[in-house]
């Protein structure tokens, strides 16, 4: 527990606003906002524009001004700042993941269970933006003089690229040092750099290969893939984790299933890539053209571990995990073949190197297409400001955490000097009605969220003390 002075005021307005808090996180998580095709006026769709409006609402409701730019990125801020004035942000986002399956009950209704909220976007990134525009309150109902006032930055598009972020930082002067909730305590400091794009196959002439379908996301290890070829049920060799059976509709094909573990890109441990299984089972079999060969033997190279081995990437710098990398979808189109790929690297590789590498493995039997990178980022963690927000976080939770960094990517890469700060806590165990972000049941821990708050106030008013 902390001997901050102002911590019986923090305490009290936290406890006192639990009524309010679940009111609005309610509000907000009711307006869906998975991203739709363009309006005018809403360049998300209507759903993200929907929800910054209810956000705002709340804002002002809390008596905070506020400001919505053509619903990519709205804010509230504890006064409004003039040009040229220095001040401190938080970053959320009011848009979310679609609901997908397996939800015990409406996923737009909060449900409060044993203590957790229930709902999509609780956890991400409803929940932890209404704690911000209630830390902001807080510092603007306490009367203090601000050095630096605060903007709660409401982004509308992070699930979906971040184009509100890159918006933002193209119209507008940076704050002085930004947070993002949207990720898990304590600190995260450091972000992998990332190299996606696609591994092509040239046009397929009488191909064996007549469709090839797998995974969901780009950033996923995709836990089933289909393929059918044109080649009897006896030409196909048993490979483990594939389902052989004849086409219904064809008897001169085949049609192949793979089973795979599903996982996220940034940490692919444990994972079984379905597609890999399929790659493996045409290969030993050697069904396939020479052109179809050559591209599965790139596909099977790229499969072969998500360390990048195979394909000559592997890198690990000591400060980040190694380097990871997996094939995420396939699918046919105009008779090629694209497999996508998500590569999460450490300081000591780059875009470049990637690229050169993967040429090498490609050849002429696949082309490399629609890369698209972004550099690893790392503040030292003896910052002063990431000092305060870890310091705060361990004598408010009485734990001795220090800061961490991931593969994963958060809006506090595109700023000049920010972190992402929790909420989340992955040690805290999900009760078994409750799920992960992203997935069905999403759940957060109302007690967990209303102690965030304390620390965002804490550290809030502890950065305003810092000079820049
Ligand atoms: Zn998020």
């Amino acid at each position: 527990m902390t001997t901050d002075a102002r911590w019986a005021s923090i305490d009290a307005f936290a406890e006192q606003n639990r009524e309010n808090i679940l009111r609005d996180i309610t509000r907000l998580v009711a307006v869906p906002s998975v991203e739709g095709k363009p309006e005018f006026g809403k360049p998300y769709g209507p759903g993200p524009a929907a929800a910054l409006d209810c956000a705002l609402t709340i804002a002002a409701e809390l008596g905070l001004a506020t400001h919505n730019d053509g619903n990519r990125i709205g804010w509230a801020e504890t006064a409004p700042i003039a040009a040229g004035k220095e001040y401190l942000a938080t970053i959320t986002h009011v848009d979310v993941v679609p609901e997908g399956n397996g939800w015990d009950a409406d996923p737009y209704t909060v449900r409060l269970r044993d203590g957790w909220l229930l709902g999509r976007g609780v956890a991400d990134d409803k929940g932890p933006g209404i704690l911000c525009l209630y830390a902001l309150k807080y510092l603007k109902d306490s009367g203090a003089a601000l050095r630096y006032p605060v903007r709660a930055l409401l982004g509308a598009n992070e699930e979906t690229g971040m184009t509100d972020a890159h918006y933002y930082v193209e119209h507008y002067p940076q704050p002085v040092f930004c947070f993002t909730p949207d990720a898990e305590f304590p600190v995260c400091n450091g972000e992998k750099g990332g190299f996606s794009g696609e591994l092509v196959s040239p046009v397929f002439i009488d191909g064996v290969i007549v469709d090839f379908a797998g995974g969901v996301a780009v950033n996923a290890v995709p836990d089933r893939a289909v393929c059918t070829v044109r080649a009897p049920r006896s030409a196909l060799r048993a490979v483990d984790g594939v389902t052989i059976e004849p086409d219904p509709a064809d008897p001169a094909r085949t049609v192949l299933r793979g089973w795979g573990k599903s996982g996220h890109a940034a940490m692919p441990g444990g994972t079984v890539n379905a597609i890999a299984r399929i790659v493996d089972c045409l290969l030993q079999s050697d069904v396939c053209t020479p052109a179809e060969t050559a591209y599965l033997q790139v596909l099977a190279t790229l499969h072969a571990d998500t360390a990048g081995q195979a394909l000559g990437i592997a890198a690990d710098d000591g400060v980040f995990d190694p380097l990871t990398i997996v094939g995420g979808t396939i699918k046919m189109e105009n008779r090629c073949l694209r497999q996508s790929f998500d590569c999460r690297y450490p300081t000591n590789t780059d875009a470049d190197k990637l690229t050169a590498a993967m040429r090498k493995v490609c050849g002429t039997a696949a082309a490399l297409e629609n890369v698209s990178s972004r550099v690893p980022f790392y503040i030292s963690a003896d910052h002063p400001a990431i000092q305060i927000l870890i310091n705060t976080y361990n004598e408010v939770t009485g734990e001795h955490k220090t800061p961490f960094v991931m593969g994963g990517g958060t809006y506090a890469r595109h700023f000049p000097l920010a972190v992402s700060f929790g909420p989340e806590h992955t040690d805290l165990p999900l009760p078994d009605f409750a799920g992960p972000m992203h997935g069905a049941n999403e759940g957060a821990n109302f007690d967990k969220l209303i102690e965030a708050l304390k620390i965002y106030i804490l550290a809030l008013l502890r950065l305003e003390e810092l000079d820049f």
